[in-house]
């Protein structure tokens, strides 16, 4: 853009300098010759003053000579110019500046013949005398009547025409020179008038190009170069909308990819992995920044997986497997390569590797039928029990009374076993499958204990245990009711079960913080060992089979607890001793 400025200033001012310098020379010899048209015109009246003033005397050539050459240095002094007197025949007569003896005759000189022929004669050449560039001017005088007519010529050195021509040279060039330096710079700031607005919109152009799109140019006139910087602005506005456009576009499929719950890498048809997001970064431990742009194989993950991928690449065929994982943390995946295109109408773009994290299901799969295998297990030692005692009356023991009373006994105790846990069953299914909404409203919490309490009374002085309640006067929760009942009823019988005659179950709730309380059923029962902690909420998990079957347990009991406990976005935690008892803490917020 500078050399654009440069150049169209040295345009503007080399052609200011030839036109200047041009009309400078025209001045100069118009000049020139004025000045000698002019000086001509003064000689020529002098020597007509001279002719008719003059006394024109003829005789002897001698005397003759004497005396013009007199009057010509007479005439020197008054004209300023050398003056020469000729004879007809050429003979010069006299001349202020010469010896006329020395000089030649001066018939054939260029302005002696012009003034024979015209009238005036002149001549402008270098004097072969004098030695310098003189303006000879001549004119005739009829000296005698019927003979040729005597010249008289006047010649002047045009040293003085010179040297005012030079003055004036010298004037001219200063002006000039002055003109010149005023029109260069007045070009120079046309040229940056015209060039600035359009390095504005270059620089304008050159942010646009480097993305940024908020740059605009400041259009202040209506010319073209407005014009063009409306255009500009116009452009930027369109690309700055299209930008967010996609950039929206992309946030919203980087938040989609982002927040879904299966891991997604894509691989291009040589192999480079374009894309992954954050799930799948989780599920192969990689970090998406250290893996994109480089080849998979880079990746020093599972062999299998790196095998399915080319596979995948090889064949262009969808693919599925389901593989452990054992790095970061072991997992089962289920991998899906899907072949996706290359764009509109493009062959093989590479593939799009889906990983599903099936460990949860698979665990779920399994304890659905570990459990449909329990419940069945379950179910059979009482049906087979109901089933063989029934068997033995049938074959005639009803004959024995107290052996058919007992026998009676059984079948009653085993089928209603059965039926108890048949309903846990269905409870548990029921609160599993959230089939049955909670019915959440204020409980005083004092008075609830005491009526649970008073439910199990019979239980515990059956087993002469001291039942003893610690609740923290005016404490309310929201809570579905007869959920906690259940919750406090299945802990508390625990608790008599599994303790000794004389000993101690209680309950005690107090607040913990200003949003929840905390519960807690301790006893002084048998404790549970360390080991089986961990798995006591199992479904049908029971420390010792036969203790838990003679109390007449189900093994559902603390799921259905840790379940409903959730359902009032609680938790429930276990402490225990063997042989020192049991404590049972639960947290509940006060709101639900
Ligand atoms: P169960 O119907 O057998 O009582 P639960 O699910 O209620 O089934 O309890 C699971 C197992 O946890 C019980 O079989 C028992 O071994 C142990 N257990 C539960 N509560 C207590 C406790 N208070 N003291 C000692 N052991 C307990």
């Amino acid at each position: 853009m500078n050399s654009f400025r440069t150049r169209l200033t040295l345009i503007i001012i080399i052609m200011i300098a030839l036109s200047v310098s041009a009309s400078g020379f025209l001045m100069m010899k118009t000049f020139k010759e004025n000045h000698i048209d002019a000086l001509e015109d003064n000689m020529v009246r002098e020597m007509r003053v001279i002719a008719a003033r003059e006394d024109w005397r003829t005789g002897n050539l001698d005397d003759m000579i004497d005396y013009y050459t007199e009057q010509a240095h007479e005439l020197r002094e008054l004209a300023d110019a050398r003056v020469t007197f000729i004879r007809n025949d050429g003979v010069v007569l006299g001349d202020s500046d010469n010896d006329v003896r020395s000089l030649d005759n001066h018939l054939h000189r260029q302005e002696v013949q012009d003034a024979l022929k015209k009238g005036v004669g002149r001549s402008l050449r270098n004097s072969d005398t004098m030695h310098q560039s003189m303006l000879y001017v001549a004119t005739p005088v009829e000296v005698v009547p019927g003979e040729e007519p005597y010249i008289i010529r006047l010649a002047m050195s045009l040293d003085a025409v010179d040297q005012s021509i030079a003055r004036l040279t010298a004037v001219l060039i200063a002006g000039l020179l002055i003109l010149f330096v005023a029109a260069a710079l007045i070009s120079y700031r046309i040229a940056q008038g015209l060039t600035k607005p359009l390095e504005k919109i270059t620089r304008v152009a050159k942010r646009i190009k480097n993305m940024d799109y908020r740059a605009r140019v400041e259009v202040t006139k209506q010319d073209e170069i407005g014009e063009l910087g409306t255009a500009i602005n116009a452009m930027a506005d369109s690309l700055q909308v299209q930008m967010s456009r996609i950039k929206q576009n992309e946030s919203q499929l980087e938040s989609v990819l982002d927040n879904m719950i299966n891991g997604i890498v894509m691989i291009d048809a040589n192999g480079v992995i374009l894309l992954m997001n954050r799930r799948a970064e989780d599920v192969l431990g990689f970090s998406a920044r250290e893996l994109v742009g480089r080849h998979f194989t880079d990746a020093k993950q599972q062999y299998e997986l790196s095998q399915l991928i080319q596979e995948a690449l090889d064949t262009k065929e969808h693919l599925k497997e389901e593989t452990t994982f054992y790095f970061p943390e072991e997992r089962l995946l289920e991998l899906n390569l899907v072949p996706v295109s290359a764009g509109p109408g493009g062959g093989f773009g590479g593939v799009l590797l889906v990983l599903q994290d099936v460990s949860a299901i698979r665990r779920l799969e399994r304890m659905r039928s570990e459990f449909v295998a329990n419940v069945s297990h379950e179910l059979k030692t009482p049906i087979a029990a109901v089933k063989g005692f029934a068997e033995t009356l049938l074959s005639g023991a009803v004959q024995d009374k107290e052996t058919t009373n007992s026998f009676l006994q059984i079948i009653y105790d085993e089928s209603d076993r059965l039926n108890r846990l048949i309903g846990d069953i269905l409870e548990l299914s029921k609160i599993e499958s959230r089939r049955v909404p909670l019915l959440f409203s204020p409980v005083d919490l004092d008075a609830f204990v005491g009526k649970t309490i008073a439910l199990l009374e019979p239980e515990a002085a059956r087993k002469d245990i001291k039942l003893s309640r610690d609740v923290e006067q005016g404490l309310f929760i929201e809570a579905d009711e007869d959920r906690l009942r259940q919750i406090m009823m299945n802990l508390l019988s625990n608790g008599i079960n599994y303790t000794g005659e004389g000993g101690k179950v209680s309950v005690s709730i107090h607040a913990a913080g200003e949003d929840y309380i905390r519960i807690e059923i301790s006893d002084t029962g048998l404790g549970i060992p360390k080991k089986d902690l961990p798995r006591i909420f199992e479904r049908f998990y029971r420390v010792d089979k036969a203790r838990s079957r003679s109390s007449g347990g189900t093994g559902l009991g603390l799921s259905i607890v840790k379940h409903l406990v959730e359902l009032h976005k609680g938790t429930i935690t276990v402490s225990s001793s063997v042989g020192i008892g049991t404590t049972f803490t639960i947290e509940l917020p006060v709101i639900q």
